[in-house]
């Protein structure tokens, strides 16, 4: 079984290894989450948001000419179709509103590539809340255009200019700002890491996923059940997601892509299975990339939202367990795959997402089985880089 238990662990990962000052905002969080998502207040509020705001259900699109080309029939869960072009919406409406319910006034988050932080800063101006988004100096400078964003939608984003000035050095100074304002502040976790319950939270909101894949596949196959779900893993939240549903279905494999870099022994990627150890990386035990003495080792993925050291707890664990098929997909490949989508398709995928395309060259299928791609995002954001590719 697949499943979180009272601790917050999947099997041997998970937990929340958290300063002792951190307690009271973390414990108020576990002890409330689940009762305010169950309730009618909460439900029904969240599913109008997700339905009016965010634009779903997403389609679940059959890709005829995808399917031709690799034999096989190809459905793509629309998640770039999104209000802001990626799943990452689905959670930060879910945390605005539990923030809501929790009497908080502000919302910090953390951002690497600023993905996260406009989704956050997008849900804090629909509700009216105060907004501070962490984002290291070197991301500042890299993501222009998602700084921007985030400020016309009224959110204040300041650096972190600490370590290497990106995503981890914007997670401590999130963290610490957290610490400093316990108890009017909410901080929005954008992927399925960190401290129980975030891991179990952000998942459940991205649920959604095939929650719809399962009765979408219904009506146009006759069955809730695709033979394989492919999804990316950076920290894990759309796979989370597409994968929620079919955990305990044995006969659905899930395959979960990871960043390859430059490729896996280049010094260069971001493949944490393939390289990670168990380890503790913002607040839960986890698989990571480190050192022998236990340093976080700098990441590299040409996408920047796979360029993360560590998975969430749930994917370490279907990897420990053999339940979840690991492939990691370099660089290049993945920009081939995200040409190829954009020609036989009609659509421009994110490079993140363009790893779970390549996947399919990298794994085994029969000729009739339904393979599910779930389309984490649209490509949009990565045009700077596809032209610097040029590859096309
Ligand atoms: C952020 C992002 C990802 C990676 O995050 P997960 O939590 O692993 O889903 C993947 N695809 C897109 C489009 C993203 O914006």
């Amino acid at each position: 079984m697949i499943r979180v238990d009272e601790k917050g662990f999947y099997g041997k990962f998970g937990g929340a290894y958290i300063p002792e000052m951190l307690h009271p905002n973390i414990d108020e969080l576990k002890e409330n989450y689940e009762q305010i998502m169950a309730s009618d207040e909460f439900q029904v509020e969240f599913r109008s948001l997700l339905k009016d705001f965010v634009g779903r259900p997403t389609p679940l699109y059959f890709a005829s000419r995808l399917s031709e080309k690799y034999g096989v029939k190809i459905y793509l869960k629309r998640e770039d179709l999104c209000h802001t072009g990626a799943h990452k919406v689905n959670n930060t409406v879910g945390q605005i509103i539990m923030a809501k319910k929790l009497g908080k006034k502000r919302i910090i988050a953390e951002t690497g590539a600023g993905q996260h932080g406009v989704a956050t800063a997008t849900v804090c101006a629909l509700m009216g809340m105060e907004c501070t988004v962490y984002m290291g100096a070197l991301d500042i400078q890299r993501q222009r255009p998602n700084v921007e964003r985030m400020k016309i939608l009224g959110a204040k984003v300041v650096p972190a200019t600490s370590g290497s000035q990106t995503l981890k050095d914007a997670t401590n100074e999130a963290m610490r700002q957290w610490i400093n304002n316990p108890v009017d502040t909410h901080y929005i976790i954008g992927s399925v890491v960190g401290p129980h319950p975030y891991p179990e939270m952000v998942a459940r909101f991205q649920s959604v996923i095939s929650e719809e894949i399962k009765w979408q596949l219904k009506e146009k196959e006759g069955t809730e059940n695709p033979d394989l779900v492919i999804a990316c893993v950076g920290g894990g939240s759309n796979a989370a997601g597409a994968f929620f549903h079919y955990y305990n279905t044995p006969e659905v494999r899930l395959i979960a892509a990871e960043a390859a870099g430059l490729g896996i022994s280049s010094g260069k990627s971001a493949a944490t299975t393939a390289l990670g150890t168990p380890g503790i990386l913002h607040g839960s035990k986890t698989l990571l990339m480190q050192t022998e003495d236990g340093q976080v080792v700098e990441p590299h993925s040409i996408s920047a939202g796979l360029d993360y050291p560590g998975i969430g707890p749930v994917h370490a664990h279907l990897f420990d367990t053999g339940r979840g098929e690991f492939v990691a997909v370099e660089d290049e490949d993945a920009m081939k795959a995200g040409i190829e989508l954009s020609r036989l398709e009609g659509i421009i995928p994110a490079i993140e997402t363009a790893h779970a395309i390549h996947a399919l060259t990298m794994i085994e299928y029969k000729k009739d089985d339904i393979i599910v791609i779930n389309l984490s995002g649209r490509g949009d954001k990565d045009l700077d880089t596809y032209i610097k590719w040029g590859g096309y």
